[in-house]
Protein backbone atom coordinates (compact mmCIF):
# COMPACT_ATOMS: atom_id res chain seq x y z
CA UNK A 1 0.00 0.00 0.00
CA UNK A 2 3.06 2.55 1.04
CA UNK A 3 4.90 2.11 -2.12
CA UNK A 4 2.23 2.22 -4.65
CA UNK A 5 1.70 4.92 -6.30
CA UNK A 6 -1.77 7.07 -6.36
CA UNK A 7 -3.24 5.88 -9.90
CA UNK A 8 -2.46 2.33 -9.11
CA UNK A 9 -4.31 2.66 -5.57
CA UNK A 10 -6.88 4.19 -6.86
CA UNK A 11 -7.47 1.25 -9.80
CA UNK A 12 -7.11 -0.85 -6.71
CA UNK A 13 -10.52 0.95 -5.55
CA UNK A 14 -12.31 0.57 -8.72
CA UNK A 15 -11.53 -3.17 -9.00
CA UNK A 16 -12.52 -3.40 -5.52
CA UNK A 17 -15.86 -1.63 -5.59
CA UNK A 18 -16.63 -3.77 -8.79
CA UNK A 19 -16.35 -6.68 -6.90
CA UNK A 20 -18.68 -5.75 -4.05
CA UNK A 21 -21.51 -8.45 -3.54
CA UNK A 22 -24.75 -6.92 -3.91
CA UNK A 23 -25.80 -4.90 -1.53
CA UNK A 24 -29.06 -7.12 -0.97
CA UNK A 25 -27.78 -10.46 -0.42
CA UNK A 26 -26.16 -10.12 2.81
CA UNK A 27 -26.73 -11.79 6.14
CA UNK A 28 -24.47 -11.20 9.18
CA UNK A 29 -24.27 -13.85 11.59
CA UNK A 30 -23.28 -17.41 11.31
CA UNK A 31 -24.84 -20.84 10.58
CA UNK A 32 -24.82 -23.08 13.48
CA UNK A 33 -25.85 -26.82 12.88
CA UNK A 34 -27.51 -29.13 15.55
CA UNK A 35 -28.63 -32.36 16.50
CA UNK A 36 -31.13 -32.92 18.94
CA UNK A 37 -32.19 -36.10 20.99
CA UNK A 38 -36.17 -36.36 20.73
CA UNK A 39 -36.56 -38.00 24.01
CA UNK A 40 -39.04 -40.86 22.41
CA UNK A 41 -38.36 -44.02 24.57
CA UNK A 42 -36.29 -46.45 22.30
CA UNK A 43 -35.82 -43.83 19.35
CA UNK A 44 -32.93 -44.57 18.17
CA UNK A 45 -31.26 -41.00 18.86
CA UNK A 46 -31.03 -41.86 22.07
CA UNK A 47 -27.57 -43.73 21.67
CA UNK A 48 -26.60 -41.89 18.36
CA UNK A 49 -26.02 -38.01 18.03
CA UNK A 50 -29.51 -36.98 17.35
CA UNK A 51 -31.70 -35.86 14.77
CA UNK A 52 -30.40 -32.93 12.11
CA UNK A 53 -28.61 -31.72 11.42
CA UNK A 54 -31.06 -28.77 12.07
CA UNK A 55 -29.35 -25.32 11.03
CA UNK A 56 -30.04 -22.04 12.83
CA UNK A 57 -29.04 -18.49 11.93
CA UNK A 58 -27.11 -17.33 15.17
CA UNK A 59 -26.74 -13.73 15.55
CA UNK A 60 -24.97 -11.86 18.33
CA UNK A 61 -24.70 -8.23 19.52
CA UNK A 62 -22.63 -6.68 21.63
CA UNK A 63 -23.64 -6.88 25.37
CA UNK A 64 -26.77 -9.07 24.42
CA UNK A 65 -26.96 -13.28 24.58
CA UNK A 66 -26.66 -14.52 20.85
CA UNK A 67 -30.17 -14.77 18.88
CA UNK A 68 -30.90 -17.86 17.05
CA UNK A 69 -33.44 -18.05 13.92
CA UNK A 70 -34.32 -21.76 12.68
CA UNK A 71 -33.22 -21.83 9.38
CA UNK A 72 -35.10 -24.11 6.80
CA UNK A 73 -33.66 -26.65 4.85
CA UNK A 74 -34.44 -25.18 1.57
CA UNK A 75 -32.64 -21.68 2.50
CA UNK A 76 -29.38 -23.66 4.08
CA UNK A 77 -27.52 -22.62 1.16
CA UNK A 78 -28.27 -19.25 -0.03
CA UNK A 79 -27.84 -18.51 3.86
CA UNK A 80 -24.62 -19.78 3.58
CA UNK A 81 -23.69 -17.77 0.35
CA UNK A 82 -25.26 -14.03 2.49
CA UNK A 83 -23.02 -14.95 4.97
CA UNK A 84 -20.21 -15.31 2.46
CA UNK A 85 -21.34 -11.98 0.79
CA UNK A 86 -21.31 -10.04 4.05
CA UNK A 87 -17.83 -10.86 5.15
CA UNK A 88 -16.62 -10.26 1.25
CA UNK A 89 -18.33 -6.70 1.95
CA UNK A 90 -16.61 -6.14 5.04
CA UNK A 91 -13.35 -6.52 3.69
CA UNK A 92 -13.67 -4.95 0.47
CA UNK A 93 -14.78 -1.80 2.54
CA UNK A 94 -11.92 -2.65 4.87
CA UNK A 95 -9.58 -2.27 1.85
CA UNK A 96 -11.06 1.02 0.25
CA UNK A 97 -11.08 2.80 3.70
CA UNK A 98 -7.36 2.20 3.74
CA UNK A 99 -6.70 3.09 0.04
CA UNK A 100 -8.79 6.42 0.83
CA UNK A 101 -6.80 7.21 4.68
CA UNK A 102 -3.34 6.39 2.60
CA UNK A 103 -4.23 9.25 0.07
CA UNK A 104 -5.41 11.73 2.46
CA UNK A 105 -2.20 11.19 4.06
CA UNK A 106 -0.54 11.97 0.98
CA UNK A 107 -2.74 14.87 -0.09
CA UNK A 108 -3.63 13.34 -2.92
CA UNK A 109 -6.90 13.47 -5.03
CA UNK A 110 -9.34 11.38 -3.32
ZN1 LIG B 1 -35.25 -39.48 18.32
Amino acid sequence: MRDRPAPTLRRRRTSLLRQLPAPRAILRGSLIERYKRCGKPGCKCATGRGHGPKYYLSISRSGEHPQMDYVPQGYVEQVREYLANYQRTREILEEICTINRELLRRRERL
